[in-house]
């Protein structure tokens, strides 16, 4: 049997070119190479001009290597919110693990959790001096928060803090950085590479919050990760494969306009399909807060088991329901490094449970 293509939302399909990559790295010598030499200096450098052309990152904003999203929400309680506080605004499973992360590091977390059919309302939203946490697209039930409501809250809240997760929507949605001063993703879901990296991305207002709280406790404190990136090193001997296949996947991409827009009308393709089912439909009712990158689909147990049991003799994996939704739904993947050829192929599977 060949190879099943997998749809599942994270670690996903990765790009057809990363084994080649994977060669080079380990031909060139990068693998080896010490993370304090001037090479991996330069790869840093390199990285961070391409990232932030093909992402649309603000030049002024800092890019740092970290292991996890998970990494990422301890960063950011221990760095940041401990002291000033943080307001976790969630719909899900992710949001509320984030939520639940930041309360055990500090007392000074709270939460507005809302229902995961609506719209999130930003008249709700009462963070007083916290930082705003906020999932971005909820990988656990297939919603997402509109870039028009992000702007919405950033010009209404412009004096908090405002930390985004979008590890399942960085590099594959358009992102407007400004509206927010943290960002965060692994690599193993849009970005299409293997699981072990993740980006924080911080505005130089985030920047000039953590070197006013100097918080200095931990290996991965914010401040530390700040002054050894301003020599473009890391605090300890990161992923450097990791890195360096970002490096080669990011200078590979087009611009990520063009991405978002090839996804949107992917996405826009699946729901004409999916809406024609009798036995799926999707979990989030409302297509104005439906996630472009990770389609939830909701039917009974039974079809469900079925389903995901005859896709992988058929060569796909379709992602299993996340928490409380396990077993009534399955996810599938619109990530912009899965083929057309493949979705087109999942499709004629799917036409037969329809
Ligand atoms: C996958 C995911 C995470 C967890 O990512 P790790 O790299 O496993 O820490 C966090 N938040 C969201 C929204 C995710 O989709």
């Amino acid at each position: 049997m060949k190879k099943p293509v997998s749809f599942y939302p994270g670690p996903s399909r990765i790009y057809s070119k990363v084994p080649k990559f994977i060669k080079t790295a380990y031909e060139n010598g990068i693998l080896s190479m010490n993370h304090r030499s001037p090479g991996f200096s330069e790869l840093l450098q390199d990285n961070d001009r391409v990232l932030k052309e093909k992402l649309n990152i603000p030049k002024d904003y800092k890019i740092f290597y970290v292991s996890s999203a998970t990494e990422c929400w301890e960063i950011i309680a221990q760095s940041i919110t401990a002291k000033t506080g943080s307001y976790h605004i969630f719909n899900g499973a992710f949001g509320e693990r984030w939520f639940n992360y930041s309360r055990s590091i500090t007392e000074n977390a709270t939460a507005l959790e809302f229902n995961d059919q609506d719209q999130l309302n930003v008249t709700n939203i009462s963070p007083g001096e916290s930082t705003i946490c906020i999932t971005q697209n909820e990988t656990s039930n297939g919603s997402q928060i509109k870039p028009e409501t992000l702007k919405k809250i950033r010009s209404v809240f412009s004096k908090n803090l405002i930390a985004v997760d979008a590890t399942s929507s960085m590099a594959g949605l358009f992102l407007d950085f400004n509206n927010a001063d943290l960002w965060f993703a692994s690599v193993q879901k849009c970005f299409g590479l293997p699981s072990g990296l993740a980006l924080l991305i911080c505005s130089p207002k985030a920047i000039k919050r953590c070197m006013e709280i100097t918080e200095r406790d931990h290996y991965n404190s914010l401040i530390f990760i700040e002054e050894n990136m301003k020599k473009w090193q890391t605090t300890h001997t990161p992923n450097i494969l990791g890195i360096y296949l970002l490096n080669q996947v990011m200078h590979s991409r087009k611009n990520i306009e063009k991405v978002d827009k090839q996804l949107t009308i992917r996405s826009l393709a699946w729901t004409k399909f999916l809406d024609a089912s009798e036995v799926m439909e999707f979990y989030i009712k409302n297509p104005a807060i439906r996630s472009e990158t990770v389609i939830t689909l909701k039917a009974n147990q039974n079809f469900i088991k079925r389903i995901k049991e005859n896709a992988l003799e058929e060569g796909f994996i379709l992602g299993n329901g996340y928490g409380e939704l396990a077993k009534s739904t399955i996810r599938i993947a619109n990530f912009p490094a899965i083929k057309k050829s493949e979705i087109k192929s999942l499709r004629e599977f799917l036409t037969l449970w329809m």
